[in-house]
């Protein structure tokens, strides 16, 4: 099949990689001029794209991604080896309450790839150059479908602003600001069906490098994020000796625009002592990087029970975000890419594909989307409460047949089985219900609950102390 993938980032790429593999044709389309750099420096220095703002956010390859690199692009796992990527074995996550750090068999899968987004990349576009019947065309802009009109359309080629192209099937991994709708629309056909939930963060990111000769004052890639009373910050190691940092305030906490100043950055950090002792030992390689309408979203292209096209399939932040804080998104992306190999090889008719598809937005996708909600909506109310004094969220009833995102991740933090089973939903092995519905993870975390003491809260700072450091 000739397949033109729209958009050359993670989810685009993925595809165009997967597919071209399966022998199909592809023609690979990005709005901006991309181009290899010569090295991960010289990526990181060139990241920023303003259409892509999350490009130099701080990033994280969660176990699902790992595990499925490994299993169906290996090549792409050993070049992001050899271009610096850490491994952090599961042991680097464990915190200092568990204490039994015994080995289990598995522990293996819960491993994490620790890797600025940059060096990702520039790793995901050498490999494009590397496949034969992938051919970039960059700097091209798709402006909307061309279809052969029927109920629903089918779509045998797309308009871009360097000519119209056709082909047996569009792929659109255009990100978050997908403009699936307008080119549904255009040609008369329904838009797709978009579920909002409210995410509600800011993100401010810095890079930094470890010192040459310091030493750092906890294991490298341990991945902490912490949500303070006002704020979440978090730290963990990436490529090549580099330290990503946030500082992700509630998007409507006006007191947190002058962290883009690095000077307000580093002072906010200072207040946190944890991070204090980390920004001893680092020395800044970036400006900060601010983002924010970070969205949790998701979209289905069956609507009532109707595919609203056909021969277009959308993945990656085009079909879901979510609150990057858990680090979701390449993994919803590979296993999209991965899906719709399988369902070509095995379907060929349209609207079955389309039918399949979606089965796995509602199987595969929807769960974590649906999770995330929940969690921010828990964590929405908490800041809002602490900060703009809003009623303090009503603790939620307890269930005896599932147990909550937050109960888990506490228990968790005593218990080996309890650290592994949190560690499968937060790495994207296991789906959340899975685990939070499992009778003997139920029963185990309400009686860990039950007997330890809460830990003694994260040293923070005080909110005097916090408009101290703002004020900078
Ligand atoms: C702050 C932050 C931190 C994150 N951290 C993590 C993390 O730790 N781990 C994780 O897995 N995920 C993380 N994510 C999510 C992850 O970044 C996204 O899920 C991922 O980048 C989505 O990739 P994509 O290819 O679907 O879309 P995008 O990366 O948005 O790429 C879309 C591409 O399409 C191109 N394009 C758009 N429109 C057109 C058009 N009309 N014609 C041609 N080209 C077009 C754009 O130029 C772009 O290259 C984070 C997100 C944020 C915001």
């Amino acid at each position: 099949m000739r397949i033109v993938v729209v958009g050359a980032s993670a989810a685009g790429i993925f595809t165009s990689l997967i597919l071209s593999r399966a022998g199909h044709k592809i023609v690979l389309l990005d709005r901006d001029p991309l181009a290899i750099a010569p090295d991960v420096e010289s990526a990181a220095a060139a990241a920023f794209r303003a259409g892509a703002p999350q490009l130099v956010q701080p990033h994280v390859l969660l176990p699902r991604v790992r595990e499925l690199l490994i299993q169906h692009l290996p090549h792409l796992y050993h070049a992001l080896i050899a271009a610096g990527v850490q491994e952090a074995p599961i042991s680097t996550q464990m915190p200092s309450t568990l204490a039994d750090k015994s080995p289990h068999p598995g522990d293996e899968r819960l491993t994490l790839l620790m890797t600025r987004r940059s060096t990702f990349d520039w790793v995901l576009l050498q490999s494009v150059a590397a496949q034969h019947n992938i051919e970039p065309r960059f700097a091209t802009r798709s402006t909307g479908i061309l279809v052969d009109k029927g109920n629903p359309p089918q779509v045998i080629g797309l308009r871009t602003t360097t000519g119209d192209l056709t082909c047996d099937l569009v792929i659109d991994a255009s990100g978050y600001r997908s403009p699936i709708d307008q080119w549904l629309r255009d040609v008369g056909a329904q838009p797709t069906q978009r579920i909002q939930a409210e995410c509600g963060v800011a993100y401010f990111s810095r890079y930094h490098r470890i010192r040459r000769g310091a030493t750092p004052p906890g294991p490298r890639t341990t991945r902490l994020v912490v949500g303070l009373d006002e704020f979440t910050v978090g730290i963990w190691a990436a490529d090549n000796d580099t330290v990503q940092i946030a500082i992700a305030p509630l998007a409507s906490d006006r007191r947190f625009l002058p962290v883009r100043d690095s000077r307000v950055f580093s002072a906010v950090l200072t207040s946190v002592p944890y991070f204090k002792n980390w920004l001893d030992v680092l020395e800044p390689i970036s400006d900060v990087y601010a983002m924010g309408a970070v969205q949790n979203s998701l979209r289905r292209l069956v609507v009532n029970e109707r595919p609203v096209v056909l021969g277009l399939h959308a993945i990656g932040d085009a079909i879901c975000t979510t609150n990057p804080t858990l680090g979701r998104g390449l993994g919803m992306a590979l296993s999209s890419a991965l899906e719709i190999d399988s369902i070509l090889q095995h379907e060929p008719d349209l609207a079955r594909q389309a039918f399949h598809f979606d089965n796995f937005v509602s199987t595969g996708i929807q769960p974590f989307f649906e999770d995330q909600a929940a969690i921010d909506a828990a964590r929405l109310a908490a800041l809002r409460s602490k900060i703009f004094d809003e009623p303090a969220p009503s603790p939620p009833a307890p269930r005896h047949d599932r147990v909550s995102f937050a109960e888990l991740r506490s228990a968790s933090a005593f218990d080996p089985i309890l650290f592994r089973a949190f560690w499968r939903v937060f790495g994207m092995l296991a789906k959340p219900d899975d685990i939070y519905s499992d009778p003997a993870i139920t029963e185990r975390t309400r009686s860990v609950l039950a007997e330890q003491e809460p830990p003694s809260p994260f040293p923070q700072p005080s909110r005097e102390q916090l408009a101290a450091a703002l004020a900078v």
